[in-house]
């Protein structure tokens, strides 16, 4: 089993990515690092899998409150992103909750634990169009955190 968890990492620097077995990875005296720079510290995870799993995503879709701390709530997933969209956009079974949840947030995730999400797509409530709205840029509030839905 444990042959079979990969972590990925990605360097700080070169931006080169990494995989090793969590099997090596216990078995290695020291933590691993890029041949940039032989620094075991710039080296970040990036993703924890199973092997044979990297081709299948899911795309949870994760509604978040704006003024209380962690209330995020993962109302589902789906394996194509347009699904995910689809389903915000449209607000079906109204996951706004008559405005609980101002903001939304579809990540892109693959089979394992602590996985890095690979993309994230926002939204905001519009009450000017009455619906979520895809925003360019994350909310600042959230700049600091990964991993709404899993993880
Ligand atoms: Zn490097």
């Amino acid at each position: 089993m444990l042959k079979d968890v990969i972590v990925k990492f990605k360097c700080k620097y070169c931006k080169k990515e990494l995989e090793i077995t969590i099997h090596n990875l216990m078995k290695a005296e020291g933590n691993p690092y890029c041949d940039c720079t032989e620094n075991d510290d710039d080296l970040d995870v990036i993703g924890t899998y199973l092997k044979g799993s990297k081709e299948q995503s899911i795309f949870t879709i994760t509604t978040l409150r704006d003024n209380e701390r962690n209330a995020a709530r993962c109302v589902g997933f789906c394996f194509k992103v347009e699904d995910a969209e689809e389903i915000v956009v449209n607000n079906v079974n109204d996951i706004f909750e008559e405005g609980y949840y101002p903001y939304c947030v579809i990540e892109e995730l693959k089979q394992g634990i602590y996985f890095f999400p690979r993309q994230e797509i926002w939204f905001e409530w519009s009450l000017r169009s009455n619906r979520y709205e895809e925003i360019n840029e994350k909310p600042k509030r959230f700049n600091q955190i990964a991993c709404f839905g899993i993880g």
